[in-house]
Protein backbone atom coordinates (compact mmCIF):
# COMPACT_ATOMS: atom_id res chain seq x y z
CA UNK A 1 0.00 0.00 0.00
CA UNK A 2 2.57 2.28 0.98
CA UNK A 3 4.14 1.48 -2.57
CA UNK A 4 1.19 2.41 -4.20
CA UNK A 5 0.97 5.59 -2.40
CA UNK A 6 4.78 6.44 -3.11
CA UNK A 7 4.10 5.77 -6.81
CA UNK A 8 1.07 7.80 -6.62
CA UNK A 9 2.76 10.87 -5.38
CA UNK A 10 5.98 10.52 -7.36
CA UNK A 11 3.23 10.41 -10.07
CA UNK A 12 2.68 13.92 -10.12
CA UNK A 13 6.34 14.75 -10.73
CA UNK A 14 8.01 13.82 -14.23
CA UNK A 15 11.35 15.14 -15.44
CA UNK A 16 12.02 15.20 -18.89
CA UNK A 17 15.43 15.71 -20.40
CA UNK A 18 16.18 17.70 -23.07
CA UNK A 19 19.50 17.74 -25.22
CA UNK A 20 19.85 20.43 -27.58
CA UNK A 21 21.48 20.32 -31.24
CA UNK A 22 24.79 22.12 -32.06
CA UNK A 23 24.04 25.85 -33.06
CA UNK A 24 25.72 26.56 -36.45
CA UNK A 25 28.76 28.52 -36.39
CA UNK A 26 29.00 27.38 -32.52
CA UNK A 27 32.49 25.76 -31.96
CA UNK A 28 32.18 21.27 -31.07
CA UNK A 29 29.78 19.01 -32.77
CA UNK A 30 30.67 15.91 -30.91
CA UNK A 31 27.84 15.57 -28.31
CA UNK A 32 29.14 13.95 -24.84
CA UNK A 33 25.55 13.50 -23.99
CA UNK A 34 23.33 10.51 -25.88
CA UNK A 35 19.88 9.05 -24.98
CA UNK A 36 19.54 5.51 -25.28
CA UNK A 37 16.93 3.82 -26.84
CA UNK A 38 13.49 4.78 -26.08
CA UNK A 39 12.83 4.64 -22.42
CA UNK A 40 14.21 7.84 -21.02
CA UNK A 41 17.68 6.67 -20.39
CA UNK A 42 20.78 8.65 -21.15
CA UNK A 43 24.47 8.48 -20.90
CA UNK A 44 27.19 11.57 -20.20
CA UNK A 45 30.60 10.89 -20.85
CA UNK A 46 33.47 12.24 -19.35
CA UNK A 47 36.01 13.86 -22.47
CA UNK A 48 38.75 13.51 -20.33
CA UNK A 49 38.27 9.97 -19.35
CA UNK A 50 37.40 7.94 -23.07
CA UNK A 51 36.11 4.40 -22.97
CA UNK A 52 33.50 2.87 -20.57
CA UNK A 53 34.47 4.27 -17.31
CA UNK A 54 33.74 7.75 -18.30
CA UNK A 55 30.12 6.84 -18.91
CA UNK A 56 27.66 7.56 -16.15
CA UNK A 57 23.88 6.80 -17.08
CA UNK A 58 20.92 8.50 -15.68
CA UNK A 59 16.80 7.85 -15.90
CA UNK A 60 13.97 10.24 -16.57
CA UNK A 61 10.53 9.61 -17.70
CA UNK A 62 11.71 10.76 -21.20
CA UNK A 63 14.56 12.16 -22.95
CA UNK A 64 14.61 14.20 -26.13
CA UNK A 65 17.68 14.28 -28.26
CA UNK A 66 18.83 17.05 -30.44
CA UNK A 67 16.43 16.18 -33.16
CA UNK A 68 13.13 16.50 -31.01
CA UNK A 69 11.63 19.45 -32.47
CA UNK A 70 8.95 21.61 -30.65
CA UNK A 71 5.90 19.77 -31.63
CA UNK A 72 7.39 16.31 -30.79
CA UNK A 73 8.33 18.05 -26.85
CA UNK A 74 4.48 19.63 -26.52
CA UNK A 75 2.69 16.01 -27.86
CA UNK A 76 4.41 15.18 -24.02
CA UNK A 77 2.96 17.62 -22.22
CA UNK A 78 -0.56 17.79 -24.06
CA UNK A 79 -1.51 15.65 -20.89
CA UNK A 80 -0.79 18.48 -18.12
CA UNK A 81 -2.46 21.27 -20.26
CA UNK A 82 -5.84 18.86 -20.51
CA UNK A 83 -5.06 18.58 -16.79
CA UNK A 84 -5.43 22.37 -16.14
CA UNK A 85 -8.29 22.98 -17.89
CA UNK A 86 -9.97 19.80 -15.85
CA UNK A 87 -9.22 21.82 -12.63
CA UNK A 88 -5.64 20.71 -11.67
CA UNK A 89 -2.33 23.17 -10.80
CA UNK A 90 0.68 22.54 -13.32
CA UNK A 91 4.08 23.68 -13.21
CA UNK A 92 5.96 23.58 -15.81
CA UNK A 93 10.08 24.24 -15.32
CA UNK A 94 13.13 24.57 -17.53
CA UNK A 95 16.27 24.30 -15.73
CA UNK A 96 19.56 23.80 -16.82
CA UNK A 97 22.88 25.95 -17.39
CA UNK A 98 22.91 29.61 -19.45
CA UNK A 99 22.67 28.58 -22.66
CA UNK A 100 20.59 25.22 -22.53
CA UNK A 101 18.08 25.66 -23.75
CA UNK A 102 15.29 26.85 -21.60
CA UNK A 103 14.15 29.89 -23.09
CA UNK A 104 14.10 27.73 -26.04
CA UNK A 105 11.91 25.14 -25.00
CA UNK A 106 9.58 27.76 -22.65
CA UNK A 107 9.22 30.62 -25.21
CA UNK A 108 10.84 29.40 -28.49
CA UNK A 109 13.89 31.11 -30.30
CA UNK A 110 13.30 35.36 -30.86
CA UNK A 111 10.94 35.93 -33.87
CA UNK A 112 9.69 32.60 -33.55
CA UNK A 113 7.71 31.46 -36.23
CA UNK A 114 4.72 28.88 -35.27
CA UNK A 115 6.13 25.72 -35.78
CA UNK A 116 8.88 26.87 -33.51
CA UNK A 117 6.46 27.79 -30.90
CA UNK A 118 7.63 26.88 -27.44
CA UNK A 119 5.52 25.47 -24.89
CA UNK A 120 3.74 28.78 -23.61
CA UNK A 121 1.95 29.22 -27.03
CA UNK A 122 1.75 26.21 -27.31
CA UNK A 123 -0.13 25.51 -24.05
CA UNK A 124 -2.56 28.05 -24.00
CA UNK A 125 -3.23 27.54 -28.17
CA UNK A 126 -4.65 23.97 -26.56
CA UNK A 127 -5.50 24.89 -23.88
CA UNK A 128 -8.43 27.63 -26.27
CA UNK A 129 -9.10 25.08 -28.03
CA UNK A 130 -10.27 22.39 -25.34
CA UNK A 131 -12.46 25.34 -23.76
CA UNK A 132 -14.11 25.97 -27.31
CA UNK A 133 -14.96 22.57 -27.54
CA UNK A 134 -16.69 22.18 -23.82
CA UNK A 135 -18.20 25.73 -24.56
CA UNK A 136 -21.64 24.38 -24.71
CA UNK A 137 -21.35 22.84 -21.03
CA UNK A 138 -18.50 24.62 -19.71
CA UNK A 139 -17.93 28.73 -20.08
CA UNK A 140 -13.83 29.32 -19.11
CA UNK A 141 -11.79 32.60 -18.73
CA UNK A 142 -8.24 32.45 -18.55
CA UNK A 143 -6.28 35.18 -17.08
CA UNK A 144 -2.22 35.64 -17.42
CA UNK A 145 0.42 37.13 -15.32
CA UNK A 146 3.78 37.27 -15.39
CA UNK A 147 6.26 37.74 -12.77
CA UNK A 148 9.98 37.78 -12.90
CA UNK A 149 12.42 36.65 -9.31
CA UNK A 150 15.59 38.36 -8.88
CA UNK A 151 17.86 38.43 -5.97
CA UNK A 152 14.77 37.27 -4.07
CA UNK A 153 12.57 40.16 -5.28
CA UNK A 154 9.37 39.62 -7.13
CA UNK A 155 8.69 41.76 -10.05
CA UNK A 156 5.12 42.42 -11.66
CA UNK A 157 6.53 42.18 -15.66
CA UNK A 158 2.94 43.15 -16.88
CA UNK A 159 2.69 46.04 -14.53
CA UNK A 160 1.99 49.48 -15.80
CA UNK A 161 4.39 51.91 -15.48
CA UNK A 162 4.33 54.72 -13.69
CA UNK A 163 1.18 55.84 -12.14
CA UNK A 164 -1.34 56.61 -15.54
CA UNK A 165 -0.73 54.64 -18.34
CA UNK A 166 -2.13 50.91 -18.16
CA UNK A 167 0.18 48.12 -19.75
CA UNK A 168 1.30 50.64 -22.90
CA UNK A 169 2.20 47.90 -25.02
CA UNK A 170 -1.06 46.29 -25.33
CA UNK A 171 -3.84 46.18 -28.12
CA UNK A 172 -6.19 48.39 -26.83
CA UNK A 173 -9.05 46.40 -27.14
CA UNK A 174 -7.86 43.46 -24.70
CA UNK A 175 -7.79 45.43 -22.02
CA UNK A 176 -10.06 45.07 -19.44
CA UNK A 177 -9.94 46.67 -15.95
CA UNK A 178 -7.21 44.94 -13.77
CA UNK A 179 -9.27 45.53 -10.61
CA UNK A 180 -12.05 44.12 -12.24
CA UNK A 181 -10.86 41.00 -12.95
CA UNK A 182 -9.22 40.27 -9.77
CA UNK A 183 -12.32 40.80 -8.14
CA UNK A 184 -14.10 38.57 -10.53
CA UNK A 185 -11.70 35.76 -9.36
CA UNK A 186 -12.03 36.45 -5.34
CA UNK A 187 -15.32 36.52 -6.10
CA UNK A 188 -15.71 33.43 -7.36
CA UNK A 189 -12.98 31.64 -4.83
CA UNK A 190 -16.65 31.85 -2.27
CA UNK A 191 -19.18 30.12 -5.17
CA UNK A 192 -19.86 26.55 -4.50
CA UNK A 193 -16.62 25.02 -5.95
CA UNK A 194 -16.08 21.51 -6.80
CA UNK A 195 -12.74 19.78 -8.07
CA UNK A 196 -10.95 22.55 -7.14
CA UNK A 197 -7.38 22.38 -6.73
CA UNK A 198 -6.66 26.12 -5.69
CA UNK A 199 -8.28 29.13 -6.77
CA UNK A 200 -5.45 31.85 -6.76
CA UNK A 201 -2.47 29.82 -7.68
CA UNK A 202 0.17 32.67 -7.45
CA UNK A 203 1.10 33.89 -3.97
CA UNK A 204 1.22 37.65 -5.43
CA UNK A 205 -1.68 39.00 -5.24
CA UNK A 206 -0.24 42.59 -6.48
CA UNK A 207 0.68 41.02 -9.98
CA UNK A 208 -1.30 42.22 -12.53
CA UNK A 209 -3.99 39.81 -14.17
CA UNK A 210 -4.26 40.10 -17.80
CA UNK A 211 -7.77 38.50 -19.35
CA UNK A 212 -7.09 36.75 -22.39
CA UNK A 213 -9.14 35.24 -25.16
CA UNK A 214 -6.66 33.99 -27.78
CA UNK A 215 -3.17 32.73 -28.46
CA UNK A 216 -2.48 35.90 -30.02
CA UNK A 217 -3.32 37.66 -27.06
CA UNK A 218 -0.49 35.54 -24.84
CA UNK A 219 2.01 36.66 -27.80
CA UNK A 220 1.24 40.30 -26.82
CA UNK A 221 1.41 39.98 -23.59
CA UNK A 222 4.59 37.59 -23.13
CA UNK A 223 6.47 39.99 -25.93
CA UNK A 224 5.50 43.06 -23.72
CA UNK A 225 7.29 40.65 -20.54
CA UNK A 226 10.23 39.91 -22.18
CA UNK A 227 10.33 43.75 -23.21
CA UNK A 228 10.45 44.94 -19.59
CA UNK A 229 12.37 42.32 -18.61
CA UNK A 230 14.98 43.85 -21.10
CA UNK A 231 14.48 47.26 -19.90
CA UNK A 232 15.71 46.83 -16.46
CA UNK A 233 19.17 44.58 -17.83
CA UNK A 234 20.88 47.68 -18.82
CA UNK A 235 22.50 48.02 -15.68
CA UNK A 236 23.50 44.09 -15.60
CA UNK A 237 24.48 42.30 -18.26
CA UNK A 238 22.04 39.18 -19.76
CA UNK A 239 19.84 39.68 -16.74
CA UNK A 240 17.72 36.91 -18.07
CA UNK A 241 19.30 34.76 -16.90
CA UNK A 242 20.16 35.35 -13.83
CA UNK A 243 16.25 35.68 -12.65
CA UNK A 244 13.84 33.24 -12.96
CA UNK A 245 10.58 34.00 -14.79
CA UNK A 246 6.90 33.15 -14.28
CA UNK A 247 4.32 32.87 -16.55
CA UNK A 248 0.97 31.93 -14.47
CA UNK A 249 -1.95 30.79 -16.62
CA UNK A 250 -5.45 30.88 -14.25
CA UNK A 251 -8.57 29.10 -15.33
CA UNK A 252 -11.70 28.92 -14.31
CA UNK A 253 -14.44 27.18 -15.95
CA UNK A 254 -17.77 27.37 -15.07
CA UNK A 255 -20.21 24.66 -15.49
CA UNK A 256 -23.14 25.91 -16.93
CA UNK A 257 -25.55 23.41 -15.61
CA UNK A 258 -24.74 23.36 -12.07
CA UNK A 259 -22.73 27.08 -11.74
CA UNK A 260 -19.91 25.40 -9.90
CA UNK A 261 -16.52 26.24 -10.71
CA UNK A 262 -13.22 24.34 -10.94
CA UNK A 263 -9.94 26.32 -11.05
CA UNK A 264 -7.12 25.16 -12.49
CA UNK A 265 -3.09 27.24 -12.78
CA UNK A 266 -0.66 26.38 -14.85
CA UNK A 267 3.15 27.88 -14.25
CA UNK A 268 5.58 28.33 -17.02
CA UNK A 269 8.91 28.99 -15.19
CA UNK A 270 12.02 29.60 -16.67
CA UNK A 271 14.80 29.43 -14.25
CA UNK A 272 17.90 31.50 -13.92
CA UNK A 273 20.85 29.91 -14.92
CA UNK A 274 22.23 27.18 -13.00
CA UNK A 275 25.36 27.47 -13.68
CA UNK A 276 27.87 27.46 -10.78
CA UNK A 277 29.62 30.41 -10.58
CA UNK A 278 33.31 30.57 -9.29
CA UNK A 279 33.59 32.48 -6.22
CA UNK A 280 37.44 33.57 -6.35
CA UNK A 281 36.47 35.40 -10.18
CA UNK A 282 33.15 37.39 -8.74
CA UNK A 283 32.23 39.84 -6.13
CA UNK A 284 29.86 42.13 -4.95
CA UNK A 285 26.66 42.40 -6.76
CA UNK A 286 27.38 39.43 -9.40
CA UNK A 287 28.40 37.55 -6.28
CA UNK A 288 24.85 38.53 -4.49
CA UNK A 289 23.28 37.16 -7.27
CA UNK A 290 24.95 33.79 -7.47
CA UNK A 291 23.96 33.04 -3.96
CA UNK A 292 20.01 34.14 -4.38
CA UNK A 293 20.15 31.79 -7.71
CA UNK A 294 21.63 29.35 -6.13
CA UNK A 295 19.82 29.21 -2.57
CA UNK A 296 16.82 29.52 -4.66
CA UNK A 297 17.51 26.58 -6.92
CA UNK A 298 18.31 24.29 -4.17
CA UNK A 299 14.94 25.54 -2.17
CA UNK A 300 13.21 24.46 -4.99
CA UNK A 301 15.34 20.83 -5.43
CA UNK A 302 14.33 20.29 -1.64
CA UNK A 303 11.28 21.06 -2.35
CA UNK A 304 10.46 18.66 -5.13
CA UNK A 305 12.78 16.29 -3.31
CA UNK A 306 10.72 16.11 -0.09
CA UNK A 307 7.27 15.70 -2.22
CA UNK A 308 8.86 12.91 -3.84
CA UNK A 309 10.04 11.45 -0.26
CA UNK A 310 6.00 12.22 1.01
CA UNK A 311 8.36 14.02 3.47
CA UNK A 312 5.95 15.97 6.49
CA UNK A 313 7.50 18.87 6.47
CA UNK A 314 7.94 20.64 3.06
CA UNK A 315 10.63 23.77 3.19
CA UNK A 316 8.49 25.90 0.75
CA UNK A 317 9.26 28.63 2.61
CA UNK A 318 13.15 28.88 2.08
CA UNK A 319 13.27 30.91 -0.96
CA UNK A 320 10.41 33.39 -2.81
CA UNK A 321 10.38 31.15 -6.03
CA UNK A 322 8.86 27.95 -3.70
CA UNK A 323 6.91 30.64 -1.90
CA UNK A 324 5.53 32.03 -4.85
CA UNK A 325 4.49 28.55 -6.39
CA UNK A 326 3.67 26.95 -2.98
CA UNK A 327 0.11 26.13 -4.15
CA UNK A 328 1.21 24.56 -7.13
CA UNK A 329 3.62 22.21 -5.89
CA UNK A 330 2.62 19.35 -4.22
CA UNK A 331 -1.01 18.08 -2.95
CA UNK A 332 -2.76 17.51 -6.05
CA UNK A 333 -0.73 19.47 -7.95
CA UNK A 334 1.16 18.33 -11.38
CA UNK A 335 5.01 19.29 -11.76
CA UNK A 336 6.95 18.75 -14.70
CA UNK A 337 10.61 19.52 -14.92
CA UNK A 338 12.40 20.34 -18.23
CA UNK A 339 16.36 19.51 -17.83
CA UNK A 340 18.17 21.19 -20.61
CA UNK A 341 21.27 20.13 -21.82
CA UNK A 342 23.83 21.63 -23.73
CA UNK A 343 25.78 18.98 -26.03
CA UNK A 344 29.02 20.05 -26.04
CA UNK A 345 31.94 18.60 -24.30
CA UNK A 346 32.97 22.17 -22.73
CA UNK A 347 29.89 21.57 -20.72
CA UNK A 348 30.42 18.13 -19.24
CA UNK A 349 30.95 19.67 -15.45
CA UNK A 350 27.52 21.69 -16.14
CA UNK A 351 26.20 18.91 -17.56
CA UNK A 352 26.64 16.59 -14.89
CA UNK A 353 25.87 18.76 -11.91
CA UNK A 354 22.61 19.64 -13.99
CA UNK A 355 22.04 15.60 -14.14
CA UNK A 356 22.67 15.14 -10.49
CA UNK A 357 20.08 18.09 -9.77
CA UNK A 358 17.44 16.39 -11.61
CA UNK A 359 18.26 12.92 -10.54
CA UNK A 360 17.96 13.88 -7.60
CA UNK A 361 14.07 15.25 -7.50
CA UNK A 362 13.31 12.35 -10.24
P1 LIG B 1 18.88 29.43 -22.13
O1 LIG B 1 17.54 30.07 -22.06
O2 LIG B 1 18.96 28.14 -21.36
O3 LIG B 1 19.99 30.35 -21.76
P2 LIG B 1 18.41 29.48 -24.98
O4 LIG B 1 17.02 28.94 -25.02
O5 LIG B 1 18.56 30.95 -25.11
O6 LIG B 1 19.15 28.99 -23.65
O7 LIG B 1 19.24 28.69 -26.08
C1 LIG B 1 20.54 29.08 -26.46
C2 LIG B 1 20.63 29.09 -27.98
O8 LIG B 1 20.39 27.79 -28.50
C3 LIG B 1 19.58 29.99 -28.62
O9 LIG B 1 20.16 30.59 -29.76
C4 LIG B 1 18.48 29.02 -29.01
O10 LIG B 1 17.71 29.50 -30.09
C5 LIG B 1 19.27 27.78 -29.38
N1 LIG B 1 18.52 26.53 -29.11
C6 LIG B 1 18.25 26.03 -27.91
N2 LIG B 1 17.58 24.87 -27.99
C7 LIG B 1 17.41 24.63 -29.30
C8 LIG B 1 16.77 23.58 -30.05
N3 LIG B 1 16.16 22.55 -29.43
N4 LIG B 1 16.79 23.68 -31.40
C9 LIG B 1 17.41 24.71 -32.01
N5 LIG B 1 18.01 25.72 -31.36
C10 LIG B 1 18.02 25.70 -30.03
MG1 LIG C 1 17.05 32.00 -21.37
Amino acid sequence: KLFNELQDLKGNIRVFCRIRPFIPGQSGNKTIVDSIGDNGQLVISNPSKPGKEGNKTFKFNKVFGPTANQADVFSDIQPFIQSVVDGFNVCIFAYGQTGSGKTYTMTGPNNATEEEWGVNYRALNNLFKISQNRRTTIVYEVGVQMIEIYNDQVRDLLAAKGSGKKYPFIKQQNIYSCGMVIFVFLNLHTMGVTNISQPNGLAVPDASMHPVLSTSDVIDLIDVGFKNRTVSATAMNERSSRSHSIVTVHVRGKDLKSGNCLYGNLHLVDLAGSERVDRSEVTGDRLKEAQHINKSLSALGDVIFSLAQKGAHVPYRNSKLTQVLQSSLGGQAKTLMFVQLNPDAVSYTESLSTLKFAERVS
